[in-house]
């Protein structure tokens, strides 16, 4: 057993870090992990690749800063309960 057991938390954050990026590196080996076996996490992550691509399927050119601090503002909402569990 590891004594490096990630928390929720940590997934969390470090999924709002790399939001435009795969789970690849090897950093995100643990992350990827939890996810697998934490449903809470799997749930919130869904959830989120489901909010993203609301925001890919809209009709504008780019996403702006706006597009994505909505985003943000999305995920912080789902990230609060996980936090005061
Ligand atoms: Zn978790």
């Amino acid at each position: 057993m590891s004594d490096q057991n990630i928390l929720c938390e940590d997934v969390l954050e470090h999924i709002c870090v790399n939001l435009d990026e795969e789970l690849n590196s090897p950093n995100c080996e643990q992350i990827r992990v939890h996810i697998n076996e934490c449903p809470d996490c799997y749930a919130y992550l869904k959830s989120l690749k489901t909010t993203i691509n609301l925001y890919k399927d809209y009709p504008s050119p780019c996403p702006s800063e706006s597009a994505k601090r909505s985003i943000e503002e999305s995920i912080l909402k789902k990230i609060e309960p996980l936090r005061h569990k």
